[in-house]
């Protein structure tokens, strides 16, 4: 079997910097690409080669396929890795890499590609007795049939992109009457933003929980789950906060759950790391909603609870080797939670507000995971996703998980911009929360931005400080803010699709 010896990680941040710490540990040597606004940044300096591939826009750089490649020769790489984000959902460069005879650490085009669409995906995991959502097949071309048919499914009803990602593209309709509008909403946001306008109807979930399973692949037909993440803590359909184990599932759900997820990568002949999303309805009704073909931001989570690290397994799938275990063998342990520190101000919509991190301490200690690409004194660029870091707290029960995350939180020490740290405190200390009583309308349901002006974290000065950046933050146009966030291309999505 060929033995990968160098890796380059087509990618940024924390999660470039994650790969090739499981590389190395490998033995393997690796090579980072960046972009004119990461010239100091630690993936860059952490990697035993680096290659300048273009300006700051992602579309010049860590979206370029064919430097990418170019990087991946020059310097000998026979594997690449493309984290989450970017390139790592995009059939075309998966078959790149094939073509160039790099392996692609991650599944082939073919999956990529049937997976990329939603519709796609619900058509092929059907036929593998994977219970869907109810909605329409086919995309929405005739807006009279589409009216009739939301009425049989029952009002509301959800409009889909079906290219869509990243909570973009989805419109609540609560009545016939709101219909059209939405509608037209809802394609010429698909369009705008992954240049593919096909949207399709689903039954809006009332009171849905966001439960999702790690899959497993190896190129030898075998397929594994590691267990579940409760993803449901979400602003903007985007997760904020996950854990694993999800407080409610049963072990028959989890199994029953868990099947399902292992015959949907089946329906795509999956390899490598992937994760089977599903809806939870009020009675534990589970819906298959999409998959994504890549290993994803809350992987960490699952690495606790199973003691596995997922970068390494997906190498030893990459270069042929067999999964090493059998469903039977795969156990959990304790409780683990993962925060996302956003460079965000959840005061204000949580728009992101980016800027140099004045102070930047982590918190250390039993437990304690910090997965982040930063450090103080560092900016973040305006350019990229806003995360600053992801916080992962384990232990043996989830109570205690809780409170240690809450330690943690205080530990943390962030000036210079604000940050979801305060916020996640709240998710934390909530009835709700600590209850496991909660789904994704958590944020919707049970936050004021006055409540993080209670939060006893802060001293004095800060809360002067807080108090005057919140003062200073009303006198800005905060339309001129919103316009920012939203034109911010996401160009990674929109370069998944073909002609685009
Ligand atoms: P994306 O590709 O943007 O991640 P998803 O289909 O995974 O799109 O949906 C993102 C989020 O939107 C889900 O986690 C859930 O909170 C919400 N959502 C999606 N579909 C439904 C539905 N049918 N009913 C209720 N909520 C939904
Ligand atoms: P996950 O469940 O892994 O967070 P997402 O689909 O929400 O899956 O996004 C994965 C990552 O991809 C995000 O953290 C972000 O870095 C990037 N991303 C998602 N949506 C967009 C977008 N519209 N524009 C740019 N980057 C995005
Ligand atoms: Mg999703």
């Amino acid at each position: 079997m060929p033995q990968i010896k160098k890796i380059l990680v087509a990618n940024r941040g924390e999660i470039a910097l994650r790969v090739m710490r499981s590389a190395r540990e490998m033995g393997i040597k690796t090579v980072a690409v960046y972009s004119e606004a990461d010239r100091q940044a630690l993936h860059v300096r952490f990697a035993d080669e680096a290659v300048l591939i273009g300006p700051p826009p992602s579309s010049e750089s860590y979206l370029k396929m064919d430097k990418i490649i170019q990087a991946a020769k020059e310097t000998g790489a026979d594997a690449i890795h493309p984290g989450y984000g970017f390139l790592s959902e995009n059939e075309d460069f998966s078959q790149l890499c094939e073509d160039n005879n790099i392996i692609f650490i991650g599944p082939s085009p073919q999956s990529i590609e049937l997976m990329g669409s939603k519709l796609g995906a619900k058509a092929a995991v059907a036929k593998f007795n994977v219970p869907l959502v109810p909605g329409t097949a086919e995309p929405i071309t005739d807006i009279n049939k589409a009216k009739k048919l939301a009425l049989e499914i029952g009002y509301p009803v959800l409009i889909k992109a079906s290219a869509g990602g990243g909570g973009k593209g989805m419109r609540i309709v609560e009545n016939e009457n709101e219909f059209e509008e939405q509608m037209e909403r809802a394609v010429s946001e698909a369009i705008s933003s992954f240049g593919d306008g096909a949207v399709f109807i689903e039954k809006y979930v009332t009171k849905p929980r966001h439960i999702e399973f790690q899959i497993f692949g190896d190129k030898h037909g075998n397929v594994v789950h590691f267990f579940e993440r409760e993803c449901s803590v979400q602003r903007r359909h985007q997760k904020v906060v996950e854990e694993a184990p999800s407080a409610v599932l049963t072990p028959a759900l989890r199994k029953a759950m868990g099947e399902a997820a292992v015959n949907a990568a089946k329906a795509c002949n999956y390899y490598g790391a992937g994760t089977i999303e599903f809806i939870l309805n009020e009675n534990l009704d589970f819906y298959f909603l999409e998959m994504n073909t890549r290993l994803q931001v809350e992987h960490p989570v699952t690495e606790e609870i199973t003691g596995l690290d997922l970068v390494q397994l997906q190498i030893k799938v990459a270069q042929g080797e067999p999964l090493p275990f059998k469903q039977e063998e795969i156990t959990m342990k304790g409780h683990a939670i993962e925060i996302r520190v956003y460079a965000e101000d959840p005061a204000n919509n949580f728009l992101p507000d980016i800027g140099t991190l004045q102070t930047y301490v982590r918190p250390q200690g039993h437990g304690i995971r910090v997965d982040d690409g930063f450090e103080q004194g560092m900016n973040i660029p305006f350019y990229y996703d806003p995360m600053i870091a992801k916080l992962i707290a384990y232990a043996e029960t989830r109570e205690q998980a809780i409170e240690k995350m809450i330690r943690a939180i205080r530990e943390y020490k962030i000036t210079g911009l604000e940050t979801t740290l305060g916020f996640c405190e709240f998710v934390m200390q909530h009835e709700a929360f600590r209850s496991g009583h909660f789904d994704t309308k958590f944020v919707e349901n049970y936050f004021k931005p006055d409540v993080l002006k209670k939060t006893p974290t802060v001293d004095e000065s800060e809360i002067a400080a807080l108090i005057a950046t919140q003062f200073f933050n009303k006198q800005k146009p905060t339309a001129q803010n919103q316009n920012n966030t939203q034109q911010q291309p996401s160009h990674w999505r929109t370069n998944r699709l073909k002609h685009s």
